[in-house]
């Protein structure tokens, strides 16, 4: 029998630390911005119902306003055409919310070149040095981005041809996507795709491959610095949305001290 005893014990002592993951969810979070003649998500706003006032004179409330994908959030396979017929976000079985982490660290590459892509080879030769990505793993694609992340304009990084932000190749979200058993992946960027993966041979890879294979995207992330290169254990907790395409995110993770 598995000892949650231990785990209790060492959450009490400190001896496994909580790191949060998420990034502060609030007006001036950023957000996706499509070309003007497609549809727009929402930022997140707050609207006060009463505090403390004769609205309601002992509570403190507010309805909120959102898109789905704002802030640190979750994807699920029904957001992408490829993944229509899978999972919305409440039929997202829990168990495939929780995994083991893997910290893929191109954090150096990513402010060399804000157009990198992670390719095979770099995945091939992280195994090689860490052992294979387990089974059930969210793969933690840490880029440095996240620094921007209180800055929607650095954060997007646009110019005339469109942003530029890291992500996939084409052929490494066919290799995560297709031949790997692993959960999904989180990045710290606005999306799991690059900024430039509009034009890539196959728009939006990482949408399409991984969502279309009933994998799912974490995004905007924070703190992976703080992750182990393995070892954590991460909680992505999506709210359960019926019918919903993905949901903002609390992400957790569990790291041995
Ligand atoms: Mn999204």
């Amino acid at each position: 029998m598995a000892d949650l005893k231990a785990l209790a014990n060492d959450l009490a002592s400190g001896s496994v630390q909580v790191i949060d993951l998420t990034a502060p969810l609030q007006e001036s979070t950023p957000i996706l911005g499509l070309p003007p003649e497609m549809g727009q998500t929402a930022n997140f706003k707050l609207e006060l119902i009463s505090r403390y006032d004769e609205k309601g004179p002992a509570w403190y409330w507010n309805n909120f306003h959102t898109g789905e994908h704002t802030g640190t959030h979750f994807d699920a396979p029904i957001h992408w055409v490829t993944g229509k017929d899978l999972d919305d976000v409440s039929q997202v079985p829990p168990a495939r919310l929780v995994g083991p982490a893997v910290v893929l660290d191109f954090a150096k590459e990513a402010a060399a070149n804000p157009d990198f892509c992670l390719d095979v080879s770099h995945v091939q030769a992280w195994e090689k040095a860490n052992g294979a990505i387990p089974k059930g793993a969210w793969v933690m694609f840490r880029t440095g981005w996240s620094k921007f992340g209180d800055d929607a304009k650095a954060f997007a990084n646009a110019d005339e041809n469109g942003p530029h932000t890291p992500g996939l190749t084409v052929e490494c979200a066919e290799y995560f996507a297709t031949k790997t058993e692993i959960l999904g992946m989180g990045v710290e960027t606005v999306g799991t795709d690059a900024g430039g993966a509009f034009g890539f041979s196959m728009p939006f890879p990482c949408h399409t491959l991984f969502l279309g294979n009933n994998k799912y995207g974490l995004t905007q992330l924070r703190n992976l610095d703080k992750l182990p290169t393995t070892g954590a254990i991460v909680i992505a907790a999506p709210l359960k949305i019926v019918g919903g395409s993905g949901s903002p995110c609390r992400v957790l993770a569990l790291v041995a001290k």
